[in-house]
């Protein structure tokens, strides 16, 4: 592969970045690379290379989750940024490029294979998107590591191969437990790249802090009980924050007990440090760590899919597939829901019955398909004229009902009208450019307060359809 083939690889580029904001971008990667490296080497273990890395799992997540970051100058500005700490950090200019090129190539190998998955996977929304994270991720820390026999042998006196199997552990757990933080990670709206999914935004009410609590308690247990077999208290912990907290929170938390568990166990705090005195115990506890932090995430990822699932379910139960409007039963349910609050429950109240007028003619002139284009026009319009607290709910065919909250009387009769009204000047351009138009007639019942069963008001509003019907259609009646 030529040189410009590799880049023009790596430079992910579907939509043209302004120069100026490609510099911005890249100045931001710069910094956050050197930070994060920075902390990295302030961690570093005397003798050891960094426990806790987060630089290459925060870089690599930045640039899946904005792909025309990954600019050339993006990437010169994260090779630089590595460079930068490590002098800093004390590390001579060879290693310091040589740690570098070994980080940067994980990184590339990373997002190479990320592009290649749809956006769903990169989210990590699906339970097999946490298979592929973990293929990739072993690939780049392979890639990663691939400097160790070279970098290792001269900085720690190990072999060459020990030099990669350490390098890759450190990798390996460092990628499993940020990166699902960095992918899963909610934007807020107002920053305008991505819209927050519905049901995605994090809030935690204090009932909820129980498996978080629970979480931290058994960690603190495991490392004042000890032994190997404290690694493992958090799981059932993890698992239950995962059922119970949303994918970003409960990849927060696999994070933070990764971080802990390694640095208790550098402490000597679970494992007698006896016990740990060889490099290979110490690289076996980190893939352990980073092995155990799958299983939350899987259980997240499980529940995402599982919970857009039965959003969908419960959309198809709850609207007609038709109109998109409430079906009749979940019409009736948002009715009781109603009731059992008080403040809506106090509130004066009308139910408008809708029919629209002839459609069997329309039904017989133009076609079922017709038919039914006509019902989702009727639909539409309807509800652009309710307020955003008004029910609409299809009954039977072309019948529907209208609940209005806080709305009686002439208020009532005058937004009837706004309705009939506009359904009237609504026209619907069907095939062969013909335009249909249709009117309606509707019948009002009103309350003062919400009564404990709907039907009495529905029927009342029937009858006052009846007597608009048979005062000549496309009009308003209200019950007597
Ligand atoms: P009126 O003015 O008295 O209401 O007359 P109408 O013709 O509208 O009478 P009616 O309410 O009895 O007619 C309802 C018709 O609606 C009969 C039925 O075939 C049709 N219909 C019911 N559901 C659907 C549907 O989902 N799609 C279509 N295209 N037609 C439907
Ligand atoms: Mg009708
Ligand atoms: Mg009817």
């Amino acid at each position: 592969m030529t040189v410009s083939k590799a880049v023009s690889f790596l430079a992910y580029a579907p939509v043209q970045v302004p120069f100026g904001a490609q510099i911005r971008a890249a100045v931001g990667i710069g910094a956050i690379v050197c930070a994060a490296a920075l902390f990295g080497i302030a961690t570093r273990p005397a003798g050891f290379l960094a426990a806790i890395w987060p630089a290459n799992a925060l870089l690599l997540g930045l640039l899946v989750r904005r792909p025309v970051f990954a600019t050339p100058l993006g990437w010169c500005a994260a090779a630089l940024g590595y460079v930068v700490a490590n002098l800093i950090g004390g590390t001579g200019l060879i290693v310091a490029l040589l740690l570098m090129t070994g980080n940067l190539a994980g990184v590339a190998a990373g997002f190479a294979l990320f592009m290649r998955r749809d956006q769903t996977d990169r989210r990590l929304r699906r339970p097999t998107s946490v298979l592929h994270l973990v293929l990739i991720v072993v690939v780049s820390a392979a890639a990663s590591a691939a400097v160790g026999p070279i970098v290792n042998p001269f900085l720690f006196g190990h072999s060459p191969t020990e030099g990669w199997a350490y390098r890759f552990a450190t990798e390996l757990v460092n990628y499993m437990t940020l990166l699902p933080v960095v992918l899963t990670m909610p934007v807020p709206a107002w920053f305008g790249f991505e819209r927050r999914r519905h049901g995605e935004a994090w809030h935690l009410l204090p009932q909820q802090i129980a498996p978080a609590l629970a979480l931290a308690l058994v960690c603190i247990a495991g490392a004042w009980i000890g032994g190997p077999g404290a690694l493992a208290f958090p799981v059932p912990a993890l698992l239950w924050c995962a059922v119970a907290y949303g994918q970003f929170a409960t990849s927060v938390l696999t994070a933070l007990f990764s971080a802990w568990t390694m640095v208790a166990v550098a402490a000597g705090h679970i494992i007698d440090p006896e016990q740990l005195d060889t490099q290979y115990a110490l690289m076996s506890v980190r893939i352990g760590v980073a092995l155990m932090a799958l299983a939350p995430i899987t259980v997240a990822s499980v529940m995402v899919a599982r919970n857009e699932l039965l959003e969908q379910l419960r959309q198809l139960a709850s609207h007609d597939p038709l109109t998109g409007v409430l079906n009749r039963r979940a019409f009736v349910d948002a009715y009781r829901a109603r009731i059992a609050q008080r403040e809506w429950r106090k509130r004066a109240v009308s139910v408008l019955v809708l029919d629209i007028d002839h459609f069997k003619k329309i039904n017989d002139t133009w076609g079922h398909a017709v038919g039914d284009q006509i019902l989702m026009a009727f639909a539409r319009t309807v509800r652009e004229c309710l307020r955003g607290s008004d029910l609409l709910g299809r009954f039977d065919g072309e019948e529907f009902v209208a609940l209005m909250c806080g709305c009686a009387g002439t208020e009532a009769e005058a937004a009837a009208e706004r309705v009939r009204a506009a359904v009237a000047a609504t026209v619907v351009h069907i095939d062969g450019g013909h335009n249909v138009m249709m009117t309606v007639s509707i019948g009002i019942a009103a309350a003062d307060s919400l009564p404990a069963a709907l039907e009495p008001l529905v029927a009342a509003a029937d009858k006052a359809l009846y007597a608009a019907k048979a005062a000549g259609r496309n009009q308003v009646a209200r019950a007597a």
